[in-house]
């Protein structure tokens, strides 16, 4: 396969590139096929209720099941399928595969949990993104209520309006709203007014080094206050530590998510969590917190 890409890229292929650049350069040449013949796959990431750590939701993440370079990481590929446009077939197949998986564990009887799928700018402008989800719904026979959309706040200062607008539309449809990696965008507070989501998800940076880190500490306990003051439901993101789950309890974020619960995981591994219903029985064995 290298030799192939050698001979047929000779002038833009240099045979001193590192690895790196190497895997960067086939990448982009894998990308159409990859879309064509499934190769990206949906992993799950459990979100936990602080008052009770059972399992209350699941984030679908993206991952390139490479047949050279193995299991690759959305931070590799996103970003690339943003620039060739791949990014709407892409983001179509993980928001129809996870609709799909979720109505089917509510199939097999466990209780509904609420499935966030994490949408990139370039697709919500999509003149027909909107159609595409209410079709996905209707097609999945997915109730509305347990789907949410994570979008981050980069990019919108520069078609705010038309984000604003688009996003009403989604909401209209029964659907929720997250603002994702909260507090790393442009504009956090704005958009909690114009947007009203339903969820912010605080960004890892933040959550790292807490109770510990003084500043992280002010600010996560701030955002929570404004959250909850503005009606908003706040999620922690990348929870790692028993002292950040319960520091964060206290604070009554409402949700957390993190490697401390699961890393992301296939659907048949998270349905095994799901029959136990809570996360990390250490975890939750070892919780003082008081429910609020
Ligand atoms: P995100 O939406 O903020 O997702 C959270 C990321 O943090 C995930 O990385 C997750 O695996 C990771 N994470 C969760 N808990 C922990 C923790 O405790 N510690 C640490 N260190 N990391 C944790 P992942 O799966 O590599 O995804 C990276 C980003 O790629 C996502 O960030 C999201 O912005 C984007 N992405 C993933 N899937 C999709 C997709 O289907 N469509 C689009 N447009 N973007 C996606
Ligand atoms: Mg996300
Ligand atoms: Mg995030
Ligand atoms: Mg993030």
């Amino acid at each position: 396969r290298a030799k192939e890409i050698g001979k047929n890229n000779i002038e833009i292929f240099s045979p001193t590139m590192n690895v790196g650049a190497y895997k960067k350069f086939t990448l982009q040449n894998d990308l159409r096929k990859a879309v064509q013949e499934n190769e990206i796959v949906v992993v799950y990431q459990p979100k936990v209720s602080s008052e009770t750590y059972t399992i209350i939701g699941a984030e679908a993440l993206a991952r390139w099941k490479h047949p050279q370079w193995g299991m690759i990481s959305p931070m590799e590929f996103i970003l690339l399928a943003e620039k060739t446009g791949f990014i709407h077939t892409i983001g179509n197949q993980v928001l129809l595969e996870a609709c799909k998986q979720n109505k089917k564990w509510q199939e097999e009887g466990f209780p509904p949990i609420k499935v966030s799928v994490n949408i990139s700018p370039i697709q919500l402008l999509h003149p027909d993104f909107v159609n595409h989800v209410e079709n996905v719904l209707f097609s999945t026979g997915l109730s509305p209520q347990w789907l949410e959309l994570e979008i981050t706040e980069t990019a919108w200062l520069k078609n705010e309006s038309e984000m604003i607008a688009k996003i009403e539309q989604l909401r209209s449809l029964g659907i929720g709203i997250a603002i994702d990696d909260y507090g790393t965008g442009y504009s956090s507070l704005s958009y909690l007014k114009k947007l009203r989501p339903d969820t912010v998800k605080i960004d890892r940076s933040f959550i790292q080094e807490i109770p510990n880190d003084l500043e992280n500490t002010e600010i996560v306990t701030a955002v929570i206050n404004l959250a909850k003051k503005l009606n908003v439901k706040v999620v922690a993101e990348g929870v790692e530590t028993k002292e950040q789950a319960s520091y964060l309890c206290n604070l009554h974020c409402n949700e957390l998510q993190g490697y401390y619960f699961s890393k992301p995981i296939p659907a048949d591994e998270f349905k095994l969590l799901l029959k136990k219903g809570i996360c990390s029985p250490e975890a939750a064995l070892q919780k003082t917190v008081k429910p609020v």
